[in-house]
């Protein structure tokens, strides 16, 4: 769903929307969106400036990051985001940055993707390191077996150096 910057006015707008991952294509090694992503929330200018404001709810499924096996994650993210149309905005000299301003994006193109608004909201919410569990064994660096599932046993014959003084002692 496109919207139009230009079409945006004083007056609040809804907007419910659903999105299949295809549309969303949150292109992330180790997580995959698992359903339907759901927008509501409104457009609305505010001291000229366009808000796109609402929930995302999404359920994705992420890689535990020592297993590798998918954790289903489920996200419900507040959002009010800020665009400007770049044509209104000074040039570079005179453009500086103030704490507020940060958070505003520039539209080239008087345009906003909305799918490409909520692609970024779930980007910024997801987890930098998952674990499956706090105790989660991961996979064995020789064989490769998820060690939570399988005692593959690779490391039975070998002796942990730390008791090998106490076994010579026998
Ligand atoms: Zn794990
Ligand atoms: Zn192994």
């Amino acid at each position: 769903m496109i919207i139009e910057l230009a079409n945006v006015g004083i007056r609040p707008k809804a907007i419910e929307l659903t999105l299949s991952p295809d549309e969303i294509e949150l292109d992330v090694n180790g997580v995959t969106l698992a359903g339907d992503v759901k927008f509501a929330g409104e457009t609305a200018k505010i001291d000229e400036k366009v808000h796109v404001r609402g929930s995302v709810a999404a359920n994705a499924e992420i890689a535990c990051i020592r297993c590798l096996e998918p954790v289903s994650q489920k996200f419900e993210i507040e959002f009010d985001d800020i665009f400007v149309d770049a044509a209104d905005e000074p040039s570079d000299d005179e453009l500086v940055l103030e704490g507020e301003d940060l958070d505003q994006s520039f539209v080239i193109d008087g345009k906003i993707d909305l799918a490409e608004v909520v692609r970024e909201q779930i980007f910024l919410e997801l987890p930098e390191q998952l674990i499956c569990r706090e105790d989660c064994k991961g996979l064995c660096p020789k064989c490769g077996s998820n060690r939570n599932l399988i005692d593959c046993r690779c490391y039975e014959d070998e002796i942990d150096p730390r008791w090998s003084a106490l076994k010579d002692l026998r």
